[in-house]
């Protein structure tokens, strides 16, 4: 038989997600980077792992997150912000003597960024499993991978035990690679992504990070591999082309993006990710999760800085509907 959903349900417990949680500062102008002063906006909640779980709570599901601010403006803002939404912040810490991250953020006119990042040195460097995180993992139903979060010391081990914690009580693990070539490249970072891989139930990859991940040279060849490796399902996002599932129990399901004015793309993967799984662990099938995801990914862009687009379900259903689109057809 096959089962319908390889995620854990709801009951099981929150999903959790370990990782960095910055603030953004954005240029309001078009250009190369930072050499000049210049007019810049800011500061907006951020960090990938951040965006992620505040969308998981406030689509409707239980969330936390391992985390690490500085005693600062910049941690009371992002930690007042992840609480307002809902998201349990009992085992995010504040480090006393070390700044949150930061990046600052440029557009140049072919839509490349040009970044200046503060985060390995900040009090992200210094996320630890802490009693409160290994509280809260212990109740986990499910426990989202960051890749990007593996670009920081000492995260990396802290996901790898969290994620047998949670396997450990039959929850389940989606991982959104976010690789960069060059991390892949070093022996190490492919063990860490095969390890992840190999325990991935979810796998929430973008663009050419299909192809990284499986060390495959077509989208076909890729898909192939990675369902034979035993991911349950593959959420591939394809920007403005939408989005495709791909699974043993339901083949392949694409879903086509909803038209709307770019504004400021940066977190629509993070939203995606967190609107199909939320939907999923509900009890929602692939094409409905699916439908959510889009619509999620959507209306982030449409809106300047990376967790002012995050969507309730019901800013969803409104935002659905007005596209003249059904969520069961
Ligand atoms: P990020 O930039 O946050 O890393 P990503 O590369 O992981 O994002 P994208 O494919 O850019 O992910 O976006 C995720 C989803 O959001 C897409 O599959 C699509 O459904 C939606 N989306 C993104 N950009 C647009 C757009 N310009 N118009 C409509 N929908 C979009
Ligand atoms: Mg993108």
């Amino acid at each position: 038989m096959t089962r319908s959903s390889v995620l854990a349900r709801e009951s099981l417990g929150p999903t959790v997600t370990v990782g960095e949680i910055l603030v953004e500062i954005m240029a309001t102008t078009i250009g190369a980077g930072f050499l000049d002063p210049q007019p810049l906006v800011g500061p907006f909640p951020s960090g990938a792992p951040a965006i992620f779980i505040d969308q998981v709570a406030r689509i409707g599901g239980a969330a936390g997150i391992v985390a690490a601010v500085g005693d600062d403006d910049f941690g009371v803002l992002n930690v007042g912000r992840l609480r307002a939404d809902g998201v349990d912040v009992s085992a995010i810490a504040t480090v006393s003597g070390k700044p949150t991250g930061s990046a600052f953020v440029r557009y140049r006119p072919d839509g490349a960024r040009d970044f200046v990042f503060n985060i390995a040195h900040s009090a992200a460097g210094d996320t630890r499993m802490t009693e409160a995180a290994r509280a809260l993992i212990g109740r986990a139903g499910h426990v989202h991978v960051m890749g990007s979060a593996f670009a920081i010391p000492g995260i990396a081990a802290i996901l790898v035990e969290a994620v047998a914690m949670v396997k450990a009580r039959g929850g389940s693990v989606s991982f959104d690679p976010n690789i960069r070539k060059e991390l892949v490249q070093s022996g190490e970072g492919q063990r860490l992504v095969d390890d992840m891989l190999a325990a991935t139930d979810l796998l929430l990859p973008s663009g050419d990070e299909l192809l990284v991940a499986a060390g495959a040279a077509t989208e076909a060849a890729a898909i192939e591999r990675l369902l034979g490796l035993g991911v349950g399902e593959i959420v591939l996002k394809r920007g403005a082309e939408g989005s495709s599932h791909f699974s043993t129990a339901f083949g392949r399901i694409d879903c086509p993006a909803f038209r709307v004015e770019e504004i400021d793309p940066t977190g629509a993967g993070d939203c995606f990710g967190a609107a199909y799984l939320t939907c999923r662990r509900a009890g929602l099938p692939p094409a409905a999760a699916l439908l959510y995801a889009n619509a999620a990914g959507a209306r982030t862009v449409t809106k300047q800085g990376p967790m002012e687009g995050v969507s309730s379900k019901a800013e969803l259903d409104l935002f659905i509907a007005a596209a003249g689109r059904e969520v069961f057809p």
